[in-house]
């Protein structure tokens, strides 16, 4: 593999898993007091050990236990933590200046990542980008954008999707639990249409578009939809990979009926799937693409990409925000986008796959609590069910992943139904440490 890691002499933490205490550990325990008395019970924690440094693979908590990071904040930390690069590149900038307001005076890393954001997203077309903050910010103004240029209202999503939690976003977001329940009511213009989950509806591609065509066409009109909203492949709602032929057959209609198609590749791009976005995969060219988690190294930043005409359509001043594009963010994604090429990391996604997707398929052989295998790169999943049905089982996914804290392996869960275990590992994380996780999981299903 590359070796992600080795600018980095003085590597702070060795990587290796190391339990040391009961999980969460008695520092941890201590400060879980503090946080339920000062933090609301609505910000939750899947797992309350608390973080005190982290380096690629490895988190390491306040009492010394060391995990092996498949989560990645949520795949954030694509590159692994504390790239040495990311943090050079932080650093330097904080000392030069932490704020000016773009919108006031700009400052060149900013043109940069839009640049860079150009010539990496999928299509040769001219392109321009607007950074903002979060993942939902960069939603909410990707539509905003997209009903100034078509002069319509009208927002369309896929079932199991998620875009965030602002009103908008929410609205835009599936499941109700936990993300909507007792928060609305809701931004209008909002329509669901059922997605493509090959898994439970066995729908090939073109058939599982023409469903979610038909329904838009009848339920909403494609001339009153300014957009179509899809995540490649689905985050919070399972790691839904969709069959082949279904995006493409949704960009052709969008292109038709002069619908924006948007592509939310917040959790699925930056050099995750092994391509630098997961459009690539399947063959679509979005009028415009949304990044954030992995795109800084950690550091809140995100961006709307898109056609120059679509981008251009805000009068002046119609778009903007305090911290958008904020400086210190704004050079560590430039450092970001620089380790991925200079390093080759788009092959790393390979070898991950290489390594944990039979390693699932072997364990799915042997298990049929496991349904399905699925995913692309570093952002794999499975789904659990009761054993001979597609019956969701929620309670083995959280059994499996408790028993992976216990034992140094960190596991998010995923899913409408609460029944998918996801892995999205940094792409510093080498061979051994993937095998490893892997034989803890195996002994966390031999457990159930
Ligand atoms: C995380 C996520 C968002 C929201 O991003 P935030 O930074 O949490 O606001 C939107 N879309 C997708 C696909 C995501 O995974």
């Amino acid at each position: 593999m590359t070796d992600i890691l080795s600018a980095r002499a003085d590597a702070p933490v060795s990587q290796q898993r190391r339990i040391l205490t009961a999980i969460p550990g008695p520092k941890s325990t201590e400060l879980q007091k503090r946080r339920l008395a000062s933090v609301p019970s609505g910000v939750g924690s899947a797992l309350p050990v608390y973080v005190e440094r982290a380096h690629g693979a490895i988190v390491v908590d306040v009492d010394g236990n060391q995990f092996i990071d498949l989560g990645s904040g949520i795949g954030v930390m694509t590159i692994g933590h504390t790239n040495a690069a990311v943090v050079a590149a932080a650093t330097a900038q904080l000392a030069e200046f932490t704020h000016a307001m773009f919108t006031i005076t700009p400052y060149e890393n900013y043109v940069r990542v839009a640049e860079l954001l150009a010539e990496h997203t999928p299509g040769a077309h001219a392109k321009k980008t607007m950074l903002i903050n979060s993942g939902a910010e960069a939603v909410e103004n990707a539509v905003k954008i997209a009903r100034k240029h078509t002069g319509r209202n009208g927002v369309a999503v896929l079932d199991h999707a998620y875009h965030g939690r602002t009103n908008l976003t929410m609205a835009m977001t599936f499941k109700a639990m936990p993300y909507k329940s007792g928060f609305g009511p809701f931004a209008s213009d909002v329509h669901h249409a059922p997605n493509s989950y090959p898994f439970r509806d066995g729908l090939s591609g073109p058939d599982a578009a023409a469903r979610t065509i038909s329904y838009l066409e009848k339920k909403v009109g494609a001339s009153d939809l300014a957009c179509l909203v899809v995540e490649p492949i689905q985050g919070e709602g399972g790691f839904v990979v969709p069959a082949d032929g279904y995006l493409p057959a949704l960009q052709e209609w969008c292109n038709a009926n002069g619908i924006v198609f948007i592509a939310d590749e917040i959790q699925s791009g930056m050099a995750r799937t092994g391509a630098w976005f997961a459009s690539e995969h399947f063959g679509i060219v979005p009028d415009m693409l949304l990044s954030a988690k992995g795109i800084a190294g950690g550091l809140p930043i995100a961006g709307v990409t898109g056609r120059a005409e679509i981008m251009d359509s805000p009068h002046a001043g119609g778009l903007g925000g305090t911290f958008g594009g904020n400086p210190v963010a704004a050079a560590a994604a430039v450092a970001v986008f620089d380790e991925i090429e200079s390093r080759g990391l788009l092959a790393e996604g390979a070898r991950i796959e290489g390594i944990l997707k039979p390693g699932l398929l072997e364990l799915k052989s042997r298990y049929d609590v496991i349904g399905d295998v699925r995913g692309i790169g570093a952002m794999l999943a499975i789904e659990l069910v009761r054993p001979g049905t597609l019956d969701p089982n929620p309670a083995a996914v959280s059994a499996i992943a408790t028993f992976a804290a216990q034992h140094g392996v960190i596991i998010l869960t995923a899913g409408t139904l609460g029944n998918v275990l996801r892995f999205l590992p940094s792409l510093a994380i080498s061979d051994e440490l993937l095998r490893e996780a892997l034989e803890v999981l195996g002994d966390a299903f031999a457990s159930l």
